[in-house]
């Protein structure tokens, strides 16, 4: 789908297709309401393929008294693994617990006590707490000196990144327009009557499009999209990135909360497609977030941290896979932590009626989605239903194919690049599939795959 697409009248704009646009984009068109999404570059190519894959309620956030939004994350939890069973996958996790750590064993037993208090988890998904010998059993791994023991707690994890193009594919076959490498400019006009000029940024040209509501999702841009309408309007936004790494894998089948022994923060060990994925860590961010890099001051914290955790083995530089950076969005505060700062979203409206968010968490996308249609088709003067179909749309259409080392034959990638609005050969490796991070191709293949992509889009339709 291209450009020409979008020269129409539709009663819902989305700019910025992460996981909150395409949530939107999936709503609206359930909703049967004429909707377009575009994205600047790919699917998913901002924050939603750098989190850390956790469908969670946010154990920690328990500790800010957050009750309300680890609630409502932990139930969302459930909905998103019926919508998705391939997508969305239940995961034990330890969390232990080191003499002379910032978490106590009491703590901890309240922690997860109330965590599931929330939850209401089945019996086989309940927390249960261990000595130290029991987490041997489970983790040979663990570093076993100093330890006293440890809960054993049950979270979901997902291919952030895939969820998202599978949203947006469901999107498309409920009625959705989507069209990536599409530059919004600032909106014009009024609800009811916006204006938007939408630039081709592969093949040039704009498209102006006409919409009723226009809804903002683009994450880390909100304050600098803001500003090309209104270059006084006021910033709202702190900024704050995250790194993560794969490496070998380190532990058996648990995920394991990791209290940094130099400064108290918790991040996490991540079963990661026959890998393990460490992350993450938090620095305040100034400037545009395509520019930053992976600091090797952060791989080394992750590094020695996790290390503290590790009997018998020592993860080196060498023995990072792959690494990747991603900014979060937050309410701006007075916090001088990041870590401290809410993740719960803020939906505004502008005065002429473009409707705006910020923070957010990747696993409570539906629920936002719902609130911002919400709040634009309010305005708009359209109605939508009580979020039945929502609740109860999958949202992946058919078995879920994704590799993760590059096949020999690449027919079903390509089915698979057709199918989810991917053009290039990262968006396929990267964002619809983590081959890219798990076991990175050499130059060549991926040269043959983008030689077979460009021939898959020179097809008509
Ligand atoms: C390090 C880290 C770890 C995290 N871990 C978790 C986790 O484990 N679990 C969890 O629930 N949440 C997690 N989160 C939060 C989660 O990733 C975000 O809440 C979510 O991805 C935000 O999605 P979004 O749609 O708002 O933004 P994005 O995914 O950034 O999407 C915004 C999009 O807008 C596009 N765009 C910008 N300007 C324009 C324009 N002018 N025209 C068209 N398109 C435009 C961009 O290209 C981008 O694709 C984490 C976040 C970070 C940074």
């Amino acid at each position: 789908m291209r450009l020409g697409d979008l020269d129409r009248e539709f009663d819902v704009l989305v700019v910025g297709g992460g996981a909150f646009g395409c949530g939107v984009a999936r709503e609206a068109a359930l909703n049967g309401l004429s909707v377009a999404l575009v994205e600047r570059d790919d699917l998913a190519s901002g924050t939603s393929s750098a989190s850390s894959k956790m469908i969670h309620g946010g154990l920690r956030y328990l500790e800010h008294n957050e009750l309300g939004l680890v609630r409502q994350a932990l139930r969302e939890r459930e909905v998103l693994e019926k919508l998705a069973p391939e997508l969305v996958l239940p995961c034990p996790f330890l969390a232990p617990v080191y003499r002379g750590g910032s978490r106590g064993m009491l703590k901890l037993r309240m922690g997860l006590w109330l965590y599931d208090l929330l939850a209401r988890p089945a019996r086989s998904r309940r927390r249960s707490m261990h000595s130290s010998e029991g987490l041997r059993a489970m983790e040979p791994d663990l570093n076993q000196r100093g330890l006293r023991g440890g809960g054993r707690f049950w979270d979901w994890r997902t291919y952030d990144s895939r969820m998202v193009a599978e949203i947006g594919a469901c999107a498309s076959r409920s009625g959705a327009v989507v069209v990536t490498r599409a530059e919004a400019g600032p909106p014009r006009g009024t609800v009811g009557r916006f204006e938007v000029d939408v630039t081709d940024r592969i093949e040039g040209g704009v498209v102006t499009v006409r919409a009723k509501s226009v809804i903002a999702t683009v994450g880390p841009w909100s304050d600098s999209y803001r500003k090309t309408r209104d270059p006084n309007a006021k910033s709202h936004t702190r900024l704050s990135s995250g790194i993560h790494l794969v490496v070998p894998r380190i532990t058996n089948e648990h995920a394991v909360v990791i209290n940094a022994r130099s400064d108290g923060r918790v991040f996490f060990v991540l079963p990661f497609f026959g890998r393990t994925l460490i992350g993450t860590t938090e620095r305040d961010v100034t400037g545009d977030p395509r520019s930053l890099t992976v600091e090797d001051r952060d791989i080394d914290y992750l590094l020695e941290e996790t290390n503290t955790v590790l009997a018998d083995r020592t993860l080196s530089r060498d023995d990072v896979i792959s690494s990747f950076i991603g900014v979060r969005t937050l309410a701006e505060d007075d916090h001088a932590n990041p870590s401290s700062t809410s993740r719960e979203q803020q939906v505004w409206e502008e005065p002429a009626g473009v409707v705006h968010v910020i923070g957010g968490k990747l696993t409570t996308w539906r629920l936002i989605a719902r609130e911002l249609l919400e709040r634009a088709t309010a305005a708009a003067g359209l109605t939508i239903d009580d979020g039945t179909r929502s609740r109860t749309t999958p949202i992946v259409s058919e078995g879920l194919y994704m590799p993760d080392h590059m096949p020999d034959d690449t027919t079903a990638l390509l089915d698979l690049a057709r199918r989810t609005h991917a053009l290039t050969a990262e968006d396929l490796l990267r964002r619809r599939t983590p081959i890219m991070l798990t076991n990175p191709p050499k130059p060549e293949v991926i040269e043959r795959l983008e030689a077979q992509l460009s021939e898959v889009r020179a097809q008509p339709g």
